[in-house]
């Protein structure tokens, strides 16, 4: 296989894709970022999104032996915020000038669909902001309901396309069924998030190629692919931390097979490495998510260790972001930053490598 060709291809196969992960070579590599980098600027512009996150609750129903979230994990201290420190939070990201607010948490069934509905309303109703989702699996009838009070993407990441990973590592959830709910999210109007997890035990590089293609037959609206990073007090503690450099092959090659897709610089990759989410923004990303859970909650949304942010004060992180952006000669996006498979502009990137 010739590098020079894949890199100018329209649709990449799998095994294509599995030969620029499998590239070992610095200059080779080096060609893949590059490239990656002229696809993103042509489908996504400089512009790069900025998407407040308020994680609201770290309690869990689900036992997923990477996540410091996981039930069973009876060190943690769980923490519920209420409706009014919500939207206070929100306020402060609303007036960062920042377009989106982001709201996750463990799979907390206390937050019925009644609560959800009127977050979403009164979020909505004061700020000019797009509202993500990512609660975990949830009933089909709460999805109709948030949808209808105004929510604007689900955030729901598949974590693994390998059916016999993902059943090791979900003792009650399914594969298949966690597609379908992305599948009815997208058939009822929100714009769709999905990903995986690199680095996960047993993952051949096969398995990432196919996280990639399920992203592309969800015709994901954006897709996050973070680095697997050990969290004390869980089965995986001593599990190996993924590699930067397959991270990044990883978010390049994503955005050459994804094209116009949302792809952030995860909170994560910054973990892995002290400027991994300038390498990530370098190597097709165009969205950054900072950090607006308040103190003392923040310390323990503890999915994995050594989380960044954790000292600073909740307005540092969209300054520092945007400090991050601009040195890159890149600018903060303005609008929602919404889908950006809405507009079908310059279907085909035909300048060659
Ligand atoms: N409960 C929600 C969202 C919260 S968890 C849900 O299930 O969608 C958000 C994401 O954190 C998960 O989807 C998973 O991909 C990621 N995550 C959890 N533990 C991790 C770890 N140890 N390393 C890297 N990412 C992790």
């Amino acid at each position: 296989m010739n590098l020079i060709d894949i890199l100018n291809k329209e649709e990449l196969s799998k095994e294509e894709i599995i030969f620029l992960l499998s590239l070992k070579s610095e200059d080779e590599i080096a060609m893949l970022h590059k490239r990656a980098d002229e696809v993103r600027k042509h489908y996504c512009s400089d512009n790069v999104h900025l998407r407040g996150i308020i994680e609201f609750s770290n309690h869990c129903v689900q036992n997923c032996p990477y996540c410091g979230l996981r039930i069973s994990n009876k060190k943690l201290i769980r923490y519920r915020m209420s409706k009014d420190e919500i939207l206070e939070t929100a306020k402060q990201i609303s007036e960062a000038g920042i377009k989106t607010i982001v709201l996750q948490s463990g799979e907390d069934f206390w937050f019925d669909e009644a609560f959800i509905f009127n977050l979403i309303s009164t979020i909505k109703e004061k700020f000019d902001v797009a509202i993500t989702l990512s609660l975990g699996e949830r009933k089909f009838t709460e999805y109709i309901s948030w949808r209808r009070a105004g929510a604007d993407r689900y955030l729901l990441k598949h974590e693994t396309a390998n059916p016999k990973i993902y059943s090791k590592l979900h003792q009650k959830q399914k594969l298949f069924e966690r597609i379908n709910h992305l599948f009815f999210l997208k058939s009822i109007g929100f714009q769709i998030g999905s990903g995986n997890i690199i680095g996960l035990p047993n993952q051949s590089l096969e398995d990432i190629a196919d996280d990639l293609l399920l992203c592309e037959k969800l015709e994901c609206d954006m897709a996050s692919f973070s680095p697997f990073i050990p969290a004390s007090d869980t089965p995986f503690r001593n599990i190996e931390k993924a590699s930067l450099e397959l991270t990044l092959k990883t978010m390049a090659t994503a955005r050459i097979v994804l094209k116009d897709t949302h792809i952030p610089a995860t909170t994560a990759l910054g973990v892995l490495d002290e400027t991994g989410r300038i390498k990530g923004l370098q190597t097709g990303a165009n969205v950054v998510m900072p950090n607006y859970t308040p103190h003392p909650y923040r310390e323990n949304y503890r999915i994995y260790d050594g989380k960044i942010c954790i000292t600073e004060s909740t307005i540092d992180c969209g300054s520092c972001v945007r400090l991050m952006i601009e040195s890159l000669g890149r600018k903060v996006a303005l609008d929602h930053g919404d889908s950006l498979k809405f507009v079908a502009v310059n279907l085909t990137l035909n300048t060659p490598v």
